[in-house]
């Protein structure tokens, strides 16, 4: 191979520490690096909740991307992917094209909304920086709307979030430590506040051991959250949601339907023609797309199978971010030709923490250690500051982490 072309798409978890590391890996003679992304930011997916909550600001939330990466050894692109040939090793941008000799597609993620009629027209999902912030907003104007209306509209201070799993139940924990702040505010007495979780399922959290979500669903339930499990959201419209339970389907006014229920790898990646399950790259041991040894896959584009189980895992930031060094080592091994074997990656799983606002949280880490409350809370915020110490060292924990433990 000449001096190759190494292109990555997309600079969330998977795809900015796998730049970061192939900058410091790899020097400007052996490979050429380009990184694309739709922002000039790379932005925390996890502590979207707390930005579509408005309880952190959603500038704590992003880095400019030439704070992390050194825009003398690496071109950054600002442009969306619309589409990726692998046949011709090309990808099309919406404002140009790019050919690579490596590609690592770090797209991350689009919403499931299992055909539920309404959601796409009405529901909001928190997705991205713009998504969050809109959600923020649209909270706040609908209750600055209660009182300027004459007639007054239950709905506008009913809010609905569908799925319980970690999305959903993280937002509802900065939700109901925001409430008290908005109806100060907005003149409402917080007992006019309606916040319904919908869930199909027979609990939240249904991956979680029960104690933990016993003490979850107890902690949201005093600061106001209604849970509604064995149920399903059937239908979404701008003022009202349907839901169907024990056969009878019940109406609620809202005009804030949050979805949370589902997520599935970017559909670039389905309609590039790779080879995918349920949307994302099966990949090899190695990291790599089946049929092209030129593409590796990582975070949610990227389905990892577990060998003991045979089981996908689900896919998270933790699992992104260690296999950036996998999909990092086995690109360098490819430039500079050091072995025909490449390495192999398996999670290390360290364990979940999830956060009930700011000062609680439950976690199941390291060989199944349950942790509760303020222990929990402070654990989350440590994993949050590692991050940012692993991406942009002391300076970047300094600007950006969270040291408010406690309030
Ligand atoms: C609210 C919330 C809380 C979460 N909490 C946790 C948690 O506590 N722990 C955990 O491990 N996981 C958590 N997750 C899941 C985790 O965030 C994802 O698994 C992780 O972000 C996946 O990383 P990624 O690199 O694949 O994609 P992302 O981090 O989502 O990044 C994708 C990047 O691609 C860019 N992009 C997308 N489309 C295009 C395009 N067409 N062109 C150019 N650029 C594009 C985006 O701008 C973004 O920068 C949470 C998710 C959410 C939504």
């Amino acid at each position: 191979m000449g001096k190759p072309h190494i292109v990555i798409l997309g600079a969330g978890y998977g795809g900015i520490m796998t730049a970061v590391k192939l900058e410091k890996m790899l020097s400007g003679q052996e490979a050429t690096l380009t990184l694309v992304n739709k922002y000039d930011y790379h932005y925390q997916t996890t502590w979207l909740h707390e930005n579509a909550a408005g309880t952190l600001h959603h500038d704590r939330s992003r880095i400019p991307i030439k704070d992390i990466m050194n825009m003398q050894k690496t071109e950054f692109v600002l442009d969306t992917v619309v589409s990726i040939k692998p046949e011709e090793k090309k990808v099309k941008l919406e404002n140009g094209e790019l050919l690579y000799d490596i590609l690592v597609i770090g797209l991350g993620f689009e919403a499931t909304t299992f055909g539920t009629p309404g959601i796409e027209e009405h529901a909001f999902t928190i997705r991205n920086i713009n998504s969050a912030r809109l959600i923020k907003e649209h909270v706040e104007y609908n209750f600055a709307m209660y009182h300027h209306e004459d007639e007054k509209n239950p709905g506008r201070l009913n809010i609905v979030v569908g799925g319980g799993g970690l999305t959903g139940i993280q937002f509802l924990g900065e939700l109901v430590n925001r409430i008290p702040e908005l109806c100060e505010e907005y003149d409402i007495h917080k007992t006019m506040v309606r916040i319904i979780n919908i869930e199909r399922s027979p609990t939240v959290l249904s991956d979680f051991d029960k104690q933990l979500v016993e003490y979850a669903m107890n902690s949201l339930e005093s600061r106001g959250v209604e849970f509604i499990t064995d149920a399903t959201l059937k239908e979404c419209a701008s003022d009202h949601v349907i839901y169907e339970k024990d056969g009878k389907r019940v109406e609620i006014p809202t005009y804030t339907t949050i979805w949370a229920a589902g997520v599935h790898a970017n559909s670039i990646v389905e309609k590039s023609g790779f080879e995918h399950h349920q949307g994302s790259i099966k990949v090899s041991h190695d990291m790599r797309a089946p049929d092209y040894d030129d593409v590796f896959a990582i975070g949610d584009c990227a389905m990892i199978i577990n060998r003991d189980t045979g089981e996908a895992y689900s896919p998270t930031a933790q699992i992104a971010i260690q296999a950036s060094d996998t999909v990092a080592n086995n690109i360098r091994a490819l430039i500079q030709e050091e072995s025909e074997e490449l390495e192999t990656f398996e999670p290390k799983l360290l364990g979940t923490v999830v956060s009930l606002g700011h000062t609680d949280a439950i976690g199941d880490i390291l060989n199944n250690r349950k942790i509760f409350g303020w222990k929990a809370a402070l654990m989350k915020k440590v994993i949050d500051n590692r991050y940012l110490l692993k991406l942009g060292g002391f300076n970047l924990l300094i600007r950006k982490s969270k040291f408010n433990i406690f309030n």
